[in-house]
């Protein structure tokens, strides 16, 4: 018996990863950096205790989305909620995507979107920016070229960290028939949101999540922002409960903080100011601005070769320069953190 072949160039795509060595700090995936606030275990103790497990969860997660559609002052029937922004972006693509149909993203960002879209099947096209990495009319226009069904806008973009004019996102929407899908995992660190657009353009859709600012990336949790037609759509491509009644307790109980863990954000961006600042003030490395809760910067030494110089000296960054040539990405992490990160890449460089 031959083995079952699997689909064609399954097995010459990587699986996901990136490295998670048990180091003291890690600053290569940008969750936050503190313990949920004061009161969170209690609460979600309480509220697990009143769950039915034996049961499926609430297939429509309406508590969690009414909590969702409260906090963004957007429509419950157009606030939609899975595991992890990742599950929404892979759900608007099996709604939006698929064979025949092409999605396009602005690189360098975030590298789900283009593995989601080979995931489902879709086509993809590519409008490559250069630093600052500004989403500007050329883009625009050659994003139209490409008659893309679904079009990624990341905002603020990771690994760049720079937000994108909100009028560059409704130019996109204005002038392409395709579902504009914007990335904002960062919002809360910095930049404009597009969640006002759905009004007049209601091809917009935002997408967020709970695993950064609300420092819940362990329970996945993530959220779209669109018209009602789009959930209706998402409806008709997720599984059967695909959110699990652990998952929307937590980040129901998580909202519940949402005043501290509103607070720790200025902690973050505060980190954020130093590291620009400090990296700046380092020769041998350019830091580039940020919107986000991390810093991309560029080594003139080799970028790999610094990467594990840090990893000996227990720091954990993200070596990024697949994607944007040369550079690293450090997270903003606790105040400790970013000093042992520091001087330990004024030993490095
Ligand atoms: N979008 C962007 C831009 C991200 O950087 C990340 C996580 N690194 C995600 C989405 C996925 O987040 P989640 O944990 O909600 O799946």
């Amino acid at each position: 018996m031959t083995p079952a072949e699997p689909r064609p160039g399954l097995r010459e795509t990587r699986p996901y990863a990136s490295p998670q060595p048990d180091v003291a700090i890690r600053l290569n995936t940008n969750e936050c950096p503190y313990p949920l606030p004061e009161g969170f275990v209690e609460h979600l103790q309480e509220a697990v205790r009143a769950l039915t497990l034996n049961r499926y969860p609430d297939r429509e997660a309406v508590r969690l989305r009414e909590a969702l559609s409260a906090h963004t002052a957007h429509p419950v029937e157009g606030t939609w909620a899975a595991s992890g922004s990742n599950e929404i972006i892979q759900q608007l693509l099996l709604a939006y995507g698929g064979p025949g149909r092409t999605s396009l993203v602005f690189s360098p960002t975030y590298e789900l979107h283009s593995r989601l879209t080979w995931v489902t099947h879709t086509e993809i096209a590519e409008v490559p920016m250069e630093a600052p990495w500004l989403l500007g009319r050329q883009h625009v226009a050659q994003a139209a070229q490409a008659q893309p069904s679904v079009v990624f806008v990341c905002s603020p973009n990771n690994p760049t960290g720079n937000a994108q004019p909100v009028e560059q996102v409704e130019r996109l929407a204005s002038s392409l028939d395709a579902l504009v899908v914007v990335d904002e995992a960062y919002i809360e660190f910095g930049g404009r949101s597009a969640l006002g657009l759905w009004r007049e353009h209601p091809n917009v859709v935002v997408v967020r999540t709970m695993s950064k600012a609300f420092a819940l990336a362990g329970a996945r949790l993530g959220y779209c922002l669109a018209t009602p037609e789009v959930i209706d759509d998402l409806r008709r491509v997720r599984l059967p409960y695909h959110l699990s009644a652990l998952a929307q307790a937590a980040a129901l109980t998580a909202l519940q903080h949402t005043e501290d863990a509103m607070n720790i954000l200025d902690a973050v961006r505060g980190e954020r100011e130093r590291l620009s600042a400090e990296l700046s003030r380092i020769p041998g490395v350019t830091p580039y601005p940020s919107d986000a809760n991390f810093v991309l910067f560029r080594p003139h030494a080799d970028a790999g070769e610094v990467w594990r110089a840090l990893l000996e000296r227990g720091v954990l960054v993200r070596d990024v320069s697949a994607a944007v040539p040369g550079c690293l990405r450090v997270t903003a992490g606790t105040p400790d953190e970013v000093d042992g990160f520091l001087s330990a890449l004024k030993e490095v460089v």
